[in-house]
């Protein structure tokens, strides 16, 4: 049953209306998601400088840490997974990047919606601010924080800028994947020109690597398999695999970009079973849609990338998930 309050809440907030509600609050907690990435953390960084700029108090929440390779961006040493034990009550929590609450954690305090804003980029978000900046066709959070920075007209510094470009380089593979439009190269065109350093950042996010972990591709590589006539390309990365190469998580990044790549396959999903869980990555290349699969098992994300986390064992995460493409089409 919808009711008229939870229609209200469906709703996409105005631009108009969030900028309304960011000069109103006077203390903000960034919320970015777990395991996070360059956009839920570049999009509240960002945002968290500007809001600074115009006089407000601003915390940034993050249930782990900030991976290595993105302790570049501006502030991220302000990043913690304690809440301020003086925060008011009126603060506003701004969740960046995530569909549901349960994905920044479950470490949080309880939350009362009228305190939270939603800014995010995801299909199927499941609306659960008071004001929900949900922009899907956006190519990442950050460039909704861009426009929300425009309207309300404060300074792109080059910090900003250098948080605003990371959004954008993540989510879209360093300019590489279908949601790289004309604006995005329009916007990103603009960050630069307002002092962010693309060389800089690529670098940083897809450069940098340790030796572990091109050893742990290596093996992860040697050891996928193909199914499906060639359309679905998937491999298991486990605790002793890395501990074989000497690897962490943040080791795993890179992984399911080269089974996408493989020629012919439409679907291609990471298996990364750590401490008694399944984390699956799935990508797909434009015919299936990966989100509604993962939606399936209670994951989600966007048409050609997705994510889930299975409880039980891999060969369990292994049958549900092809069972959930197939009934996507595979
Ligand atoms: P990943 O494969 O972890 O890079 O995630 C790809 C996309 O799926 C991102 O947009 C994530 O936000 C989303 N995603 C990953 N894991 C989950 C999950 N357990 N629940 C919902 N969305 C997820
Ligand atoms: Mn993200
Ligand atoms: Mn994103």
């Amino acid at each position: 049953m919808i009711d008229s309050k939870a229609a209200e809440h469906a709703r996409t907030a105005s631009t108009d209306e969030v900028i309304a509600e960011l000069r109103r609050r006077s203390a903000f907690v960034m919320v970015s998601h777990v395991k996070p990435d360059g956009d839920t953390l570049g999009a509240g960084l960002a945002l968290g400088l500007a809001l600074r700029s115009l006089g407000k108090r601003v915390h940034y929440y993050q249930e782990g840490l900030v991976p290595r390779n993105l302790r570049f961006l501006p502030d991220a040493e302000k990043v913690s997974s304690e809440v301020p034990a003086d925060l008011p009550a009126d603060a506003l929590w701004v969740f960046g990047d995530m569909s549901d609450t349960g994905r920044a954690g479950e470490k949080l305090p309880p939350l009362e919606r009228q305190n939270i804003l939603n800014i995010d980029h995801h299909l199927a978000n499941t609306r659960f601010g008071a004001l929900n900046y949900v922009l899907e066709k956006e190519c990442s959070t950050g460039t909704c924080v861009m426009h929300l920075l425009r309207a309300l007209k404060v300074a792109i510094t080059p910090e900003i800028a250098t948080c605003l470009l990371t959004t954008i380089m993540t989510d879209t593979g360093g300019f590489m994947h279908s949601n790289t439009t004309s604006e995005v190269l329009h916007l990103s065109a603009d960050l630069i020109a307002f002092g962010a350093d693309r060389e800089e950042i690529a670098n940083q996010i897809f450069a940098n690597k340790r030796v572990a972990a091109m050893r742990l591709l290596g093996q992860a590589l040697s050891t996928a398999q193909l199914d499906d006539d060639g359309r679905y390309c998937w491999t298991i990365v486990d605790d002793a695999m890395l501990a074989a190469c000497g690897a962490d998580g943040e080791d795993t990044e890179d992984i399911i970009q080269h089974l996408r790549a493989v020629d012919g396959v439409e679907v291609a999903a990471l298996f990364k079973a750590f401490d008694n869980e399944v984390r699956v990555s799935l990508r797909g290349n434009g015919r299936i849609n990966v989100q509604e699969a993962a939606a399936r098992l209670d994951g989600g994300g966007h048409f050609r990338a997705s994510g889930l986390t299975y409880h039980g064992s891999v060969a369990q995460a292994q049958g549900a998930v092809r069972e959930a493409l197939r009934a996507e089409g595979l």
